[in-house]
């Protein structure tokens, strides 16, 4: 189907069509500027580019046709809403964090400035109609991690039906599994309620496997990773990365596992993308969010690979499966308490773990260095990276810190650091 065609949806869902064709054609361009002049591309990741050119078409598409069978679509902000109790309950989970510089002059009419790019950017796209995502929600589902999205989350409450649960900061307590655990209960009613589907053990245990099976597929794929040369460019693994939070999950997991065959393949016959001379980097802190490509490109750029992302669009999305130890609900529900309080998110206190895991991360990555991502005014991300370098510089891992939004101002400067950031590494 045509843009054109697609319109009529669109307009359906009460879109603003102007501002929204500007910014698919942005996206266009942005796209095709920075994913297909890249060389040596993994031929799996003709999908990817496929999935893209109808991010908004087909998959709205998809998502509008399931609601007019009477299903429910589900929006969230963060890896801690359990996506398993909302496919258990036959509804669909979409990712709505924002990653454009678009829609932040439509969210600063209505919210200060000085919070992070990515807050501001999903509440522009709601403000400014222009998310199909968004506009197709039956319910968004908020958390209370950070200080800029929970009180956003009250802000957003006046334009879409808006759920928050709530994420104990102090993890490792018996009180705050109690509490997190009563939240994961609320939501499964929340979503029973939703829906009308009542969760039973069985539709959860296979919801429970659709999930594992998906983040063992993006785990496939991000393994691949740790060979030099690095199979697949540091840009085109974020994309896969980013897609998981919109595309079909049963297509999704089929088209990473074929990514993963040829990128195995790949690895076996020694053909990679890049230089294997070059040092290689891993990314570190803040989501970047679909369509931030912005510091991977920077870094590719320069002809240094990143091989991985510890990030919530990366390993802290696929890392942990949920592995129940029993066959009762509760035992499934324990489960996917023990899962989700892993994640090790910034907003964490004491977050010793993220910290190890990030170490880690880089040697089994073998990586010569670690780019730190902080999105502007993100505080928790921001003083965690005084801990992170520190245990770094204790492995011998050099850490370059980058503060940035998703304008453009600051690329060439960011570039400039970067280069000399590389040059004083060498290759692993
Ligand atoms: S960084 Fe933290 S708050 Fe943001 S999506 Fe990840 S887990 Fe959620
Ligand atoms: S990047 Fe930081 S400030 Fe922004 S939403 Fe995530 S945790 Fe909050």
């Amino acid at each position: 189907m045509t843009n054109q065609q697609y319109a009529e949806m669109w307009k359906d869902l009460g879109l603003n069509l102007e501002k929204h064709d500007v910014l698919l054609n942005a996206l266009a361009k942005g796209y095709g500027d920075l994913f297909m002049t890249q060389k040596n591309r993994p031929a799996g990741m003709g999908y990817f580019d496929f999935v893209i050119s109808e991010v908004h078409g087909l998959r709205i598409k998809e998502l509008v046709d399931r609601k007019k069978a009477g299903k429910k679509i589900i929006g969230a902000f963060c890896l801690y809403v359990p996506e398993e109790l909302v496919y258990a309950a036959d509804a669909t989970m979409v990712g709505l964090c924002g990653g454009a510089d678009f829609s932040i002059p439509d969210a600063e009419t209505v919210l200060p400035r000085n919070i992070c790019p990515l807050v501001k950017s999903f509440f522009g796209f709601k403000v400014g109609a222009t998310c199909p995502y968004f506009n197709s929600c039956d319910m968004v589902v908020g958390e209370t991690t950070c200080d800029a999205k929970k009180k956003v989350y009250e802000v957003l409450a006046d334009y879409t039906p808006t759920y928050v649960m709530e994420i104990p900061h102090k993890v490792d307590t018996e009180q705050s599994k109690a509490l997190w655990l009563s939240e994961i209960k609320l939501f499964k009613q929340q979503m029973e309620t939703l829906t009308g589907n009542v969760i039973e053990k069985d539709s959860l245990k296979e919801a429970i496997r659709l999930i594992n099976e998906k983040k063992k597929a993006m785990k496939r794929v991000s393994d691949t990773r740790r060979a030099s040369p690095t199979p697949i460019s540091g840009l085109d693994a974020l994309l896969v990365n980013q897609m998981s939070f919109y595309d079909d999950v049963n297509r999704f997991t089929l088209k990473t596992n074929e990514l993963a065959d040829e990128l195995e393949k790949r690895n076996a016959d020694g053909v990679g993308v890049g230089d294997p001379s070059k040092p290689r980097l891993m990314f570190s802190g803040c989501p970047m969010a679909i369509p931030n490509w912005k510091l991977h490109s920077i870094i590719e750029s320069t002809g240094v690979p990143v091989v991985a992302e510890e990030s919530c669009i990366g390993s802290r999305y696929f890392t942990d499966l949920v592995e129940p130890k029993g066959d009762s609900m509760d035992s499934l529900l324990e489960a996917i308490w023990d899962r989700y309080h892993n994640i090790s998110c910034a907003c964490f206190t004491p977050n010793d773990d993220r910290v190890t895991k990030v170490v880690d991360m880089a040697k089994e990555y073998n990586a010569s260095g670690v780019v730190y991502n902080v999105l502007q005014y993100c505080h928790t991300y921001n003083i965690e990276a005084i801990k992170v370098d520190k245990a770094l510089k204790k492995a011998g891992v050099p850490m370059l810190k980058v503060e940035t939004d998703y304008g453009s101002e600051d690329v060439e400067q960011i570039r400039t650091r970067v280069e000399a950031f590389t040059e004083m590494l060498s290759p692993v």
